[in-house]
């Protein structure tokens, strides 16, 4: 059996090794390649992305999993062998479902569809990429359909970003939590808007970048394992556990643009970096979800970038990097401003109260469109509509509506947005049971220390890669499944302080 486990390790890990091969390719094309490099790129792309499936499918891993399945049998659940067999099976059995044409056919028409959108949007074109949106919907059907025995089509796609999670529980979490955050919004947008005008003045990059740096070395980012780039649209990327990459970027006329892009993103890079060194090179090797993924960068942006006792520490530091352009502003007035609550049209700038509001309606399109019960073709209109009635402001094009996110563009249509939300739910009931096991944290946070929620959030989450599902996560890192009221009093306890709103402050 051992050796038969060591066998399916090093194919697993050739699988690995070429993703590593191909984030690096994605990295360097996102930062540093020549324009007219973009060809041969796409290609080297493909040809690596097709080896990698093979080896994947390689019907010797299938004869592996078979042959270990006793051996498995007899592994504690949470073994890191158990877990590394429970989850190569998910994926094996994933992969081999879907034809290798299909996958061909749908990266050809990837392509295709995205060169078009980045035409289009500038040019407000949506007539231009409503075809390829329409074949889109048609290939997002088709690979639904590889999956027979789902609930909901939009299962098997949700399942490729959250596993475990269905469109019927996300739905339900969604009514829940949508009902509670419309008068929460309603009540804050009544209040006078918040003055953020100095965080338009002028911010060299350089600054901008040394500061954003440096605190993400104390959330606890290792530069010996990764670094840090410009790109226009930050992402951070995974080449190996020891090499975690970011990127950013910055608008001198926009000190939060960068700096909070750059907290996001680290983040996502501490789950990573934080994952056990023993799970190098396997599956396991990676965070489990795109909901606890985001949940990280989301914790360490939001719950604790924009929180009070963090500023406390670093307001003073910033204003002697900013002398002459914060010497007027106080705390105060500069963590108000960056929790300014808005009436926005761009979900990628929408602040935390109202971003979700923006991603329930992606999601629920998405179902719509997949269900048939709504056409492409009537997608701008909806669009203008829902926005309308929950934000109370309408996009005047479709370039700042339907065709704002590059996602429908260059993937499928199902499961591409529902973890940015669930991400927000997750971060405030992992911030709660941090606290829970160490009521300090908050003053640690005031103090520029964050070893103890970082080693908490290593202990239980981190450390783990995809040994356990996002849900198996969540009950044994907080004792409860996944409910939206931490989320909820968190808004609500923050918001109406900066708010004054008596009435919707919930009982503490
Ligand atoms: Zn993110």
């Amino acid at each position: 059996m051992k050796e038969k486990f060591a066998e399916l390790k090093r194919r697993l890990q050739e699988v690995y090794d070429l993703r590593g091969a191909i984030h690096l390719l994605y990295w360097d094309q996102a930062t540093y390649m020549p324009p007219k490099g973009a060809a041969a790129r796409g290609r080297q792309l493909a040809t690596l992305e097709h080896l990698s499936h093979n080896k994947l499918t390689d019907p010797a891993i299938g004869r592996l999993l078979d042959e270990l399945a006793p051996y498995e049998q007899e592994l504690p659940y949470d073994s890191d062998e158990a877990s590394l067999l429970r989850v190569t099976r998910r994926d094996y059995e994933r992969a081999i479902k879907v034809p290798v044409e299909f996958v061909s056919k749908v990266s050809a028409h990837r392509a295709a569809s995205f060169d078009v959108w980045t035409r289009a949007r500038p040019a407000n074109d949506f007539q231009a990429v409503k075809p390829y949106l329409e074949k889109t919907l048609e290939y997002s059907r088709e690979f639904a359909n590889y999956f027979p025995g789902y609930e909901h089509i939009a299962d098997p796609l949700i399942d490729l970003s959250d596993y475990g999670m269905t469109a019927k529980t996300i739905q339900a979490l969604f009514a829940e939590l949508r009902q509670e955050l419309l008068p929460l919004v309603r009540a804050i947008l009544e209040q006078p808007p918040v003055d953020d005008s100095f965080l338009h003045r002028f911010y060299p990059e350089e600054k901008q970048k040394a500061f954003g740096e440096k605190v993400i070395t104390q959330f606890g980012y290792d530069f010996q394992r990764g670094r840090q780039d410009k790109t226009h649209h930050p992402f951070m990327i995974k080449f190996s556990l020891n090499d975690v990459r970011i990127t950013t970027r910055f608008d001198e006329h926009n000190l939060g643009d960068g700096l909070f892009s750059t907290l996001h993103e680290a983040g996502h890079a501490l789950y990573e970096q934080g994952i056990a060194q023993e799970l190098e090179g396997t599956p396991l090797a990676s965070g489990t979800s795109s909901g606890v993924h985001e949940s990280q960068s989301r914790l360490w942006e939001n719950l604790v970038g924009r929180s009070r006792p963090f500023w406390d520490h670093y307001y003073p530091e910033l204003q002697a990097v900013f002398p002459d352009e914060l010497q007027d502003v106080s705390v105060e007035q500069f963590h108000r401003a960056i929790n300014k609550v808005q009436r926005s049209l761009i979900r990628v700038d929408a602040d935390e109260v109202t971003y979700n509001l923006h991603v329930m309606m992606r999601f629920d399109f998405e179902l719509a469109l997949l269900e048939g019960r709504m056409t492409v073709d009537e997608l701008p209109e909806a669009w203008r509509e829902r926005m309308r009635t929950d934000l109370g402001v309408e996009p005047p094009d479709d370039k700042d509506g339907v065709l704002q996110d590059v996602h429908w563009y260059s993937g499928f249509i199902g499961g591409a947005f529902q973890g940015y939300t669930l991400g927000n739910i997750m971060s405030a009931q992992f911030f709660q049971a941090a606290q829970r096991a160490h009521p300090e944290i908050p003053e640690q946070i005031g103090q520029g220390q964050f070893d103890v929620l970082r080693g908490w959030l290593t202990e239980q989450i981190y450390r783990h890669g995809r040994k356990f599902t996002a849900s198996e996560l969540i009950q044994r890192a907080t004792g409860q499944p996944l409910g939206i009221q931490p989320y909820m009093n968190y808004l609500r306890q923050k918001y109406g302080q900066l708010y004054q709103l008596d009435r919707v402050t919930a009982p503490s």
